[in-house]
């Protein structure tokens, strides 16, 4: 990932094998919503962002503490972002760190932290309970703080560009271990640990490790937390969240019923099905013309202009018919408005044989989109060198 205009208008589960399942059954198991997150709950602790206030405080109860302090500790955790319960002084203290174990236990501990573009890109690999390895990526912009989150630990959609695809899944992310990356993010920034000084984070991404809409219910319940005012939640802005997919349709629907008003991102590479079969196997499910009808059917639902993600690859999908193809599409489906591209160069893997599209080859692209009248940005990319653009992140330690 790489990032991001804002108008680029975002269980633990059961320990799943570490294997790529073929899309068909990827897809299956991510719309199946079955039991959710949870496996391992042994390995993975139960944590107040995985629960809503009322079992927050039956948390709190079990641990023969007053209920009340769950919302004390919430207000801690998403208000004031303080990890310390030395801080928490509103608490007796032999209480603290018996509420800390028991609301906000250590989900992840920060395995790596590399720097790029001067100290405005940062990546952190985390290392889950379990041994897992996820990464986010925090990004200044002039204006705005930008965290890229993971929602899986790897993925299972097999896209042959993306480096995250390479490795398989290793399992989904729980609602707290997404939340927390978020919650890291906004420490940073309050903390004053980019250059420029302490601000606040704007802005999330689903745009990290993971299929966000595979790992459905602790995908929704993460949103959920991250736009619940604090100290509740972390009161982000809606509108400042994107969910980014491969095109899982029913999982579109779902999350359009949801009434949670975020933004959706398509990431869909190729306007064609010969081409998009082989970059986004799911494909082989919905078809280009079923996703961009799920897109449309989100925006109608949701009044969200919805973004499609188009990576630049040289002499695979950066022809200048494709682009025409592509503006044909989005136009059939509606007015002005509706969508906006974002074309992004393609960020090359290690032992891929493709690369980013010719400069100029990438203006004719983006000049044929802009004639037909669609709304195209071109994603600047972030972290390259460090492995954090988009595409790129692998967790390798
Ligand atoms: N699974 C989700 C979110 C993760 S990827 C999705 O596919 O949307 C976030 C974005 O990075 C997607 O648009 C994805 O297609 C894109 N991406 C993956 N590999 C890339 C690469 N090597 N270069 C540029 N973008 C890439």
């Amino acid at each position: 990932m790489d990032l991001t205009r804002p108008d680029g208008d975002g269980q633990p589960g059961e320990d799943t094998p570490r294997s790529t399942p073929p899309p068909a059954q990827a897809s299956e198991l991510a719309i199946g919503f079955g039991p959710p997150p949870r496996r391992g709950r042994a390995a993975v602790p139960q944590h107040l962002a995985d629960l809503d206030p009322a079992g927050r405080r039956e948390l709190a109860a079990a641990a023969g503490e007053r209920e009340f302090r769950a919302g004390q500790v919430a207000g801690h955790y998403f208000a004031r972002l303080a990890d310390d319960p030395g801080d928490w002084t509103d608490i007796p203290a032999g209480s603290r760190q018996r509420l800390a174990d028991a609301l906000t236990p250590r989900l992840m501990t920060r395995e790596r932290s590399l720097l790029a573009d001067h100290g405005t890109t940062v990546k952190d690999v985390w290392r889950l309970t379990d041994g897992a390895l996820v990464e986010s990526v925090l990004m200044r912009y002039p204006g705005r703080d930008t965290v890229c989150v993971s929602s899986q630990a790897g993925c299972g959609m097999n896209c042959p560009f993306c480096a995250t695809g390479q490795a398989g899944l290793t399992r989904n992310l729980s609602a707290a271990e997404i939340v927390e990356q978020v919650v890291a993010a906004a420490r940073s920034v309050a903390r004053g640990q980019l250059p420029g000084g302490p601000g606040r984070l704007d802005n999330v991404v689903f745009m990290g490790m993971g299929e966000p809409l595979a790992n459905y219910r602790a995908l929704v319940h993460a949103v959920r937390v991250l736009i619940t005012p604090a100290p509740d939640g972390l009161g982000l802005s809606r509108r400042h969240v994107t969910v980014s997919t491969v095109g899982l349709v029913p999982a579109i629907d779902r999350l359009a019923g949801e009434g949670l008003g975020v933004r959706l991102a398509l990431s869909l590479h190729a306007p064609d099905d010969e081409l998009r079969d082989e970059l986004i196997p799911v494909n082989t499910r919905w078809k280009v013309d079923e996703a961009l009808d799920a897109a449309r059917r989100y925006f109608e639902a949701t009044g969200r202009r919805v973004s499609i993600e188009y990576a630049l690859i040289r002499d695979m999908n950066d022809q200048v018919r494709r682009a025409d193809l592509l503006a044909r599409k989005l136009k059939a489906r509606g007015g002005p408005g509706w969508v906006h591209v974002n074309p992004i160069p393609l960020n090359p893997t290690p032992g891929s044989k493709w690369t980013a599209s010719d400069p100029a080859v990438q203006d004719a692209f983006v000049a044929t989109l802009l004639r037909q009248g669609i709304a195209t940005t071109v994603r600047d990319t972030r972290g390259r060198e460090i492995d954090g653009a988009c595409g790129q992140l692998a967790a390798q330690v």
